[in-house]
């Protein structure tokens, strides 16, 4: 997978293309490694981005696409009472992340 620039460490920069559940035009769907809970995924943009909130308003909502593909199918697959999706916007909050995995990075 390439994204538009490497940030180095980068986790999702090294990401094999089998891992991807989702290949979106902006974004990438993958289960995460570290999952605090059953089903955990991922949604992670193709291109580095200080804030998700930067961004255009039509480029967000590209990066959300892969969300609702994953709820999609979580739901027709696991038939779960609830889905929660959340966002971590900002590096300081990537590497929160990274110690702290209950956040989710979309
Ligand atoms: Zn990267």
């Amino acid at each position: 997978m390439k994204y538009a620039y490497a940030v180095d460490p980068c986790p999702f920069c090294a990401v094999l293309s089998d891992r991807i559940w989702i290949a979106a035009a902006h974004a990438i769907a993958l289960p995460d490694v570290f999952p605090v809970v059953d089903r955990h995924a991922l949604v992670v943009p193709r291109k580095h981005l200080a804030s998700i909130y930067k961004s255009g308003i039509l480029e967000q909502t590209a990066i959300w696409e892969p969300v609702d593909e994953v709820r999609r199918r979580f739901l027709t697959g696991f038939k779960p009472d609830g889905l929660n999706a959340g966002t971590t916007d900002s590096r300081r909050a990537l590497h929160q992340v990274q110690r702290d995995p209950a956040r989710c990075h979309t």
